[in-house]
């Protein structure tokens, strides 16, 4: 069976158990805290406790969604997973082009090299800083996913470049590709680029889809290819209501997609209670939400699917079929 990395190695489909898909649990100031000062994690002992906490509420797994260059922080990643217990899947791969400097080398590499680094920082260890200058600094501390985002401005020649990359990446290494999806972007298109490129339908994870797409009809479109939706518009109430949340939810499972949703909180400052005390905190799912989700009748084996089952086959899905 095939196995998924993590920052402190490799583990086995079962070892993965609760997971959330779409996380941050560390990020370092840069051109991302320049723009949101909610983007900004750099305490340690801070995003240790909030990890323990999930630790100790049922949860094994946490994906951490943000790539090499704009804030990661790879050692602090190994840290934290060592003191709390929880399995971090680290990401490669790239973000927002607004959370890069003009003189990036995600803007001025050609998309062979890109790829080379991604591939590498999978295969061999990820780079440590790499905001400025090309990467250097490897580590021993591999990444196992491949983050990409698709921002509104849609396939640019640039992003087009930078997808390139990612979907050379993904072909080479085998590890899912999880897409941000900005609202007011054409995910419908970038799908079918994507798959043009021949990437998985079953490896590929489109996020925040929840509060990118109004209309639940592009949802099920997308699902219809077979991809996973990663939901987490959850305790986000500028955008809306948990229960609002859960009839998104139910709708998927009621048109026949339980095999294909995700769930997580895309948590940053504001909403992790070791750093805002008041926040709903990153074991929100454990205290909050899924207590809603069983009290508004989704089964327990539906749950199950969306918390384990279903991260455990995006990864290890047989040629993501
Ligand atoms: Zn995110």
């Amino acid at each position: 069976m095939k196995q998924i990395m993590t920052v402190t190695g490799w583990i086995s489909p079962e070892q993965l158990g609760f997971c959330q898909c779409h996380e941050h649990l560390m990020l370092d100031k840069g051109v991302p805290y320049e723009i949101d000062p909610n983007m900004c994690m750099d305490d340690l002992s801070k995003s240790t406790d909030e990890a323990s906490r999930l630790k100790q509420m049922g949860g094994s797994t946490v994906i951490d969604a943000q790539p090499a260059g704009c804030g990661r922080n790879a050692e602090g990643l190994v840290q934290i997973s060592k003191a709390s217990g929880l399995n971090i899947i680290a990401s490669t791969g790239f973000h927002k082009l607004i959370f890069y400097r003009d003189a990036h080398w995600l803007h001025t590499l050609p998309a062979d090299q890109i790829a080379d680094i991604f591939i590498s920082e999978i295969q061999t260890g990820m780079y440590s800083g790499a905001e400025k200058g090309l990467p250097k600094d490897r580590l021993p501390y591999r990444a196992g996913i491949i983050k990409a985002a698709l921002d509104r401005e849609n396939l640019t020649p640039q992003y087009q470049k930078l997808f390139y990359a990612a979907c050379s990446a993904a072909a080479e290494t085998d590890v899912p590709l999880m897409v941000h999806i900005e609202k007011d972007s054409n995910p419908l298109a970038l799908l079918d680029f994507l798959l043009k490129q021949g990437v998985a339908p079953g490896r590929m994870i489109f996020c925040h889809m929840d509060r990118a797409a109004a209309s639940l009809q592009i949802h099920k479109e997308l699902l219809s290819q077979g991809i996973y939706l990663e939901y987490d518009t959850i305790g986000r109430y500028k955008y809306h209501s948990d229960w609002i949340e859960i009839q998104i939810i139910k709708e998927m499972l009621r048109s026949g997609y339980e095999s294909q949703l995700l769930f997580s909180l895309d948590t940053t400052r504001a909403r992790l209670k070791s750093y805002t005390p008041d926040a709903i905190g990153l074991d929100y799912l454990f205290t909050t939400f899924m207590p809603l989700m069983h009290k508004e009748g989704i089964t327990d084996r539906q749950i199950l699917k969306i918390s384990h089952l279903n991260c455990i086959d995006v990864f290890t899905k047989e040629h993501g079929l």
